[in-house]
């Protein structure tokens, strides 16, 4: 039989490193190359903690690699949204209905640092970090790389490269550069950018809002929003358009602390009392890009992969991005799996070319509707027909359970659901939803006539 074939994985960051573990468990040798410092030896930038969500796609990954059970006590509940109002008004929304329907805000230093540590303990894992990757030369098989403590760059041959190095991925570059692959990135006019809402002095163990939610400020054309962390503090992030006009706010003109203290305290009065030195946080954390990645091409020849944001990077308002990310692990775990010993550069070929066909729609599809949901987020939830078509919704859910599921729940809580088919169910499933709303004899949804309701789904195909 022939040897396993070693990986050489280019970015330590969530999905490298977990596709590392996946690729270990499965007996490959695997060198994990990072350019930042080890996190186990450095505090988080700048003393923040930074957040995400993590929904069931996630966890299903982690679960698949036997990390869930760690990670779970750094695991914050959000089973709905926490929507405030421009008075300090909030309206609670749940997420989903069923049992286990909430999403979990993750500290991304505690999941990098969790999964590093089990990457270590991995005896077919070498960790190097300080180490950047700076070329790829996919003919000669071989990458060049750059000690950043000892300043030497020198080239390394590999057998397979993964390049997980995010979404400004160099080895993605590298590709690019030699026509191998095309790329290119969608901006959004809008950045964004983190404050921190420490624990209140006053309350000891307690935090500044309801810490069982994903709070949102929407106002329209930006929102702010906050994950809380388990140390009782919250991270908000602002979402606002990078150059504003007469009468629009945007991040060009808060330049002065007057103008960030004016804006705060008239748009979000509750979040500015609590958030310290506001202006003097406004002014010292980065203010940062987002965008969608589009990459025609993914892999070359068995050779080399890109997977997570090097491939697919994507607007963060689904709270997808490093979902979709495992997700991506959790696949080509399970085509590895089905292989057997991959030891072939044919097979291996055949391999990444299945990975990318069978996954490329799904990602396609979350990256239109993470865009769709930033209208959604800090606009559409604001008005009482958003409430009622929620409230419909999860109706038709509890009367035909499978049938009609919310495209939300599908996304985040269905990971059996692939996300190209949660988009179709989602389109077929909002015609219905616009019918019945149009209906004006439908007052309350106790008295929904059964059989119109039948015959709408039927012509959605549902
Ligand atoms: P990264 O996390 O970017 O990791 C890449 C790693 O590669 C890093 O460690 C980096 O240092 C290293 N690297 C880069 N270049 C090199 C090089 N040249 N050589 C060596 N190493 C290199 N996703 C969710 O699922 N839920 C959310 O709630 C969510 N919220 C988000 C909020 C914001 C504001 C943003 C911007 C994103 C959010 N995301 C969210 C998306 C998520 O952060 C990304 O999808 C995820 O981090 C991608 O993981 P990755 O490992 O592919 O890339």
């Amino acid at each position: 039989m022939r040897a396993l074939p070693s990986h050489t994985v280019i970015g330590a960051g969530p999905v490298g490193t977990l596709m590392a573990l996946m690729l270990a468990n499965r007996g490959h040798i695997v060198r994990l190359i990072e350019r930042r410092p080890d996190p186990r030896l450095s505090a988080p930038e700048g003393g923040r903690s930074i957040n995400l969500a993590m929904a069931a796609r996630g966890t299903a990954a982690l679960e698949q690699a036997g990390l869930l059970k760690r990670l779970a006590p750094t695991m914050m509940p959000m089973p709905g949204r926490m929507l405030h109002d421009l008075h300090g008004g909030v309206q609670f929304m749940p997420y989903g209905q069923n049992e286990g329907e909430v999403i979990h805000a993750l500290g991304r230093e505690q999941l990098n640092r969790i999964l590093i540590e089990a990457a270590a303990q991995c005896p077919h894992i070498e960790l190097r970090f300080d180490t950047r990757c700076l070329d790829v030369e996919p003919g000669g098989r071989s990458v060049a790389l750059h000690d950043e403590r000892a300043g030497r760059s020198y080239a390394e041959s590999f057998e397979v490269l993964l390049g997980t190095d995010g979404a400004g991925s160099a080895v993605r570059a590298a590709l690019a550069a030699r026509g191998l692959i095309r790329a290119h990135e969608q901006p959004l006019d809008h950045d964004y950018k983190e404050l921190a809402i420490p624990p209140p002095p006053a309350r000891a163990g307690g935090y500044a809002f309801e810490p069982r939610a994903l709070h949102i400020w929407p106002r329209g054309g930006y929102m702010l929003i906050a994950l809380p962390n388990t140390d009782g503090s919250f991270t908000a992030t602002l979402f606002l358009a990078r150059l504003g006009a007469p009468g629009v706010p945007g991040f060009d003109r808060m330049s002065s602390a007057v103008a960030v203290r004016a804006f705060f305290h008239a748009q979000f009065s509750d979040a500015a009392a609590v958030i310290p030195e506001l202006a003097a946080q406004f002014a010292s954390h980065p203010q940062s890009r987002l965008g969608t990645l589009y990459c025609e091409r993914w892999q070359i020849d068995g050779r080399i992969l890109l997977l997570g944001d090097a491939a697919h990077a994507i607007v963060p308002f689904h709270g997808q991005g490093l979902n979709c990310g495992f997700e991506d692990c959790r696949l080509l775990d399970r085509l590895l799996g089905e292989l057997g010993a991959v030891g072939d550069a044919r097979t291996r070929a055949a391999l990444f070319e299945r990975f990318e066909r069978e996954r490329r729609p799904d990602t396609a599809a979350i990256a239109a509707m993470a865009l769709e949901n930033y209208e959604e987020m800090r606009d559409t939830v604001r008005s009482p027909m958003f409430a009622r078509r929620q409230l419909l919704a999860a109706e038709l859910e509890r009367r035909y359970p499978g049938r009609f599921i919310p495209r939300y729940s599908m996304v985040m809580f269905h990971p059996e659901i692939p996300y190209a088919e949660a988009q179709r169910r989602g389109l077929a499933q909002a015609r219905v939803l616009d019918a019945l709303l149009a209906d004006s004899a439908l007052s309350d949804l106790g008295s929904m006539p059964l059989g119109r309701i039948e015959s709408l789904l039927e012509q959605a195909g549902l």
